[in-house]
C-alpha cells in the first residue's frame, strides 16, 4: 500500500498558485488510514506518549487515532477565541502578517511526554507555535510528526531541535 495514492492534488486550493494536498482521499479508506497510522506509530520505536498534541484542525484526525493507540490523552490546538477554558497562546508568522494557537493550560503537566501532530509540515509556522505551546506549559517532545512533509519549505529548520517524522516527503 503506498500512501501516495490517497492523496490528492488540488490546483489553486485554497488560492491560485498553490498545489493543496487533500487527505480526505486517505481518511475515507480505512485501511490506508490503519496502515498510515501504524507507520507512525513505528517510527515512535515503543516511546512513551502522555498526550499528543493536534493542530486545527487537519492535525485532529490522526491526533486522535494515535492518542487511542498510544493509551494517551489527546490535546487540541485551536485557532484563537475557540477554546472555552484558561489558554495560553502563541504567535506564529503567515505569508502576510501573524496569527496565534491557543492550547488549555492545563492540558499538558511539567514532564509530560509529548507527541505532536498534524497532518502537513510546511514552513514550519504551524508546528513550531505548536512546540511553544507544550514547552510553555513544561511538556517534554519525543517527537513532531506529519502525514506529509513538503520539503522544499524547509520547515523542518523551524522545529530542528525535536525529532521529525514524515510518512510521505515531496
Ligand atoms: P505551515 O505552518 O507549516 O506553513 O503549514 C502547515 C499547516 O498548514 C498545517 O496545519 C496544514 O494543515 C496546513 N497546510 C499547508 N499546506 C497544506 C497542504 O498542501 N495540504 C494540507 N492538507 N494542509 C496544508
Amino acid at each position: 500500500m503506498k500512501i501516495e495514492n490517497y492523496v490528492r492534488d488540488i490546483q489553486g486550493f485554497p488560492k491560485e498558485g498553490i498545489l493543496f494536498k487533500d487527505i480526505t482521499p486517505l481518511l475515507n479508506d480505512p485501511i490506508a488510514t490503519k496502515e498510515c497510522l501504524n507507520v507512525l506509530i513505528e517510527s515512535l520505536n515503543g516511546q512513551k506518549i502522555d498526550k499528543v498534541v493536534g493542530a486545527e484542525s487537519r492535525g485532529f484526525f490522526f491526533g486522535i487515532l494515535l492518542a487511542q493507540e498510544l493509551n494517551a490523552g489527546f490535546v487540541p490546538v485551536r485557532k484563537p477565541k475557540k477554546l472555552p477554558y484558561e489558554t495560553i497562546s502563541a504567535t506564529y508568522e503567515l505569508e502576510y502578517g501573524t496569527d496565534s494557537l491557543e492550547m488549555h493550560t492545563d492540558a499538558i503537566k511539567k514532564g509530560d511526554k509529548v507527541l505532536i501532530h498534524d497532518d502537513v509540515l510546511a514552513t514550519g509556522g504551524t508546528a513550531k507555535a505548536v512546540c511553544e505551546l507544550v514547552e510553555k506549559l513544561g511538556g517534554e517532545i519525543v517527537q513532531c510528526n506529519f502525514l506529509m512533509e513538503l520539503t522544499f519549505l524547509n520547515g523542518r529548520e523551524k522545529i530542528k531541535d525535536h525529532p521529525i517524522f514524515a510518512a510521505i516527503t515531496y
